[in-house]
């Protein structure tokens, strides 16, 4: 399933993606009796063993009898529009690594975002007045469904509900004035997901997913996820011996090469207003984000 987080009339809805638009689950439910539900994706992640099942079978009926569209979002979300956290993940690809001038880390680099830099497909960034080098990195996002603490690796990939694409907006003379990237990564908007998050049943194999980012259009970034030094599963179970994963957790798993950071210096050309960027990951869609105006 696809599933996509949305405004109606100001209230946040649960959609499936479908191949003719959106289609409202609670509207669906509705007609399956179901009619006192309101569905977001939060509830859905916060009783998944329960509702995958249920929200899969309304699904395959919703297709069966040809259900069409009724209201669709007035505004599109991130698929999980308020995370409880947003870890992300530095340095994971060797290519990005060594073009950003670095050493190979022996365990993963983390950083964070906070809730305010959750933008929705489509939307706008406005960086902050003296952001001055404005850089993209496409990245997995992990979207977390089950409580994970102490997990194996070999089971990590069971408390994962669904994924979507990410870009780690990063303004790089902010990201680099203190030696804490926190500044640089988490300014408001910084961290756009969606358009949609796709449920695992689809996704087999989050560790061999082609990755690509477009500046304008044109191709930039262009890896595979076999690339990422340390797995999905890796990087779940690890988080989850110091931190305990909620369901709706975000993970950025990191950037393969290709950002503006790693050109030489004379040549880089950060982000400019009217520009946009896009990430597709493999089965996940496509994520847009317009950079905006700089804020006054
Ligand atoms: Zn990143």
């Amino acid at each position: 399933m696809r599933l996509l987080s949305g405004l109606l009339d100001g209230r946040e809805q649960l959609w499936w993606m479908t191949d003719h638009g959106p289609l409202r689950v609670s509207d669906v439910a509705a007609l399956l009796g179901h009619g006192d539900q309101e569905w977001t994706m939060m509830r859905y992640l916060a009783d998944l063993e329960h509702s995958r099942d249920l929200v899969h079978s309304w699904w395959i009926w919703a297709q069966k009898q040809g259900i069409k569209t009724e209201r669709v979002p007035d505004v599109t979300l991130a698929p999980v529009p308020q995370p409880s956290k947003i870890l992300c993940v530095g340095l994971n690809y060797r290519p990005h690594v060594t073009e950003s001038q670095m050493d190979i880390p022996e365990y993963p680099v983390f950083f964070n975002k906070y809730g305010n830099a959750v933008l929705g497909p489509g939307m706008a960034v406005h960086p902050p007045t003296d952001a001055r080098e404005m850089d993209y990195e496409a990245e997995l996002v992990m979207i977390m469904g089950r409580r994970a603490k102490n997990v194996a690796e070999s089971a990590a990939l069971e408390y994962v509900a669904g994924y979507c694409n990410g870009n780690d907006l990063s303004a790089r003379d902010l990201q680099f004035r203190t030696n804490q990237w926190l500044l640089g990564k988490t300014a408001d908007g910084f961290g756009p997901m969606g358009p949609y998050m796709v449920t695992v049943d689809e996704i087999q194999h989050p560790d061999q997913l082609e990755i690509v980012g477009r500046r304008n259009g044109i191709e930039v970034q262009h890896s595979n996820t076999r690339q990422m030094i340390f797995s999905c599963a890796y990087l779940i179970s690890y988080i989850s011996r110091y931190i305990t994963l909620e369901p709706g957790d975000v993970i950025f798993t990191g950037t393969p090469e290709g950002v503006i950071l790693g050109q030489p210096p004379a040549q880089r050309q950060w982000l400019k207003s009217g520009e946009k960027i896009s990430v597709s990951v493999e089965g996940l869609g496509e994520l847009t984000t317009l950079i905006g105006e700089w804020q006054s």
